[in-house]
């Protein structure tokens, strides 16, 4: 009896789901992000999730969900930016004054004012994995835009599913970090919060762009409106891989109509 008690438990805690409870990767996992890959380190925290670089020392994406209950009255982090306690201790973690005098903004991938329920949940969104050089004009205006807009479909009762990160490669800054060319994002819009997979149909929409990252370039983010197809053949992602592959390929090819 003794004996079949302790399988029992084996079998129970053996059991324990291996995938922990953050929302944030309910839509799939890009680029099969996982723990020992230096090029494609998954960090799972409880605001978001995030695929690190050590090569380009910067993320490869961030991974979020975006619900009424993330937006709250916190103002941006006191403490502002600080080292990702989460990064390996061999990686050289990139540091706030790796930017100064770059001529590039610290941009946040998930934006602060997606995480504004509490000062911890905003902090997260500080540490320096989450950031990307980005000019003043892009990420204080078309992408600013874009997080705005974002912000107002979640205060109008959607429920968001967003992927963004940096493409392509510029120049290196403080010799070590990638200035991408350009930054995008995909947006999963449910109209009914909480309904998660079941709620994705074939009509549900999806917003993905493709933002130059240079001084000069569209005030208007609806101008770089582009399909989710092309920002896989992009990146050589796979968004929304969780979601059935025909209603994948219904949604992925579609660019949002505004
Ligand atoms: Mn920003
Ligand atoms: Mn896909």
């Amino acid at each position: 009896m003794r004996i079949l008690w302790l399988i029992g438990l084996l079998l129970l805690t053996g059991c324990t789901p291996l995938s922990n409870s953050y929302p944030h990767l309910l839509m799939g996992n890009p680029s099969g992000a996982s723990g020992g890959d230096l090029e494609n380190l998954l960090l799972d925290k409880p605001q978001y999730a995030l695929s690190y670089s050590a090569t380009k020392g910067t993320a490869n994406w961030v991974s979020w969900r975006l619900t009424q209950a993330d937006l709250g009255p916190v103002g941006r982090c006191e403490a502002g930016f600080s080292l990702d306690p989460s990064l390996p201790a061999t990686l050289t973690a990139i540091e706030t004054n790796d930017y100064r005098r770059s001529g590039y903004d610290r941009g946040h991938l998930i934006p602060s004012g997606d995480r504004t329920a509490n000062t911890l949940d905003n902090c997260a969104t500080f540490v320096m994995t989450n950031i990307v050089p980005q000019t003043p004009e892009n990420n204080r205006g078309t992408w600013a835009d874009l997080e705005e807009y974002s912000r107002d479909l979640v205060k109008q009762g959607k429920e968001l599913y967003i992927v963004a990160g940096p493409s392509g490669q510029q120049k290196r800054i403080a010799g070590q970090i990638t200035v991408p060319t350009q930054l995008w994002k995909v947006i999963l819009v449910l109209d009914q919060p909480g309904s998660g997979l079941q709620g994705i149909t074939p009509s549900t929409q999806v917003i993905a762009v493709v933002i130059p990252n240079r001084k000069r370039l569209n005030r208007n983010w609806q101008s770089y409106i582009t399909s989710v197809d092309r920002v896989e053949q992009l990146t050589g992602y796979d968004f929304f891989s969780a979601v059935s592959l025909p209603i994948q390929s219904v949604i992925e090819s579609r660019e949002a109509m505004l």
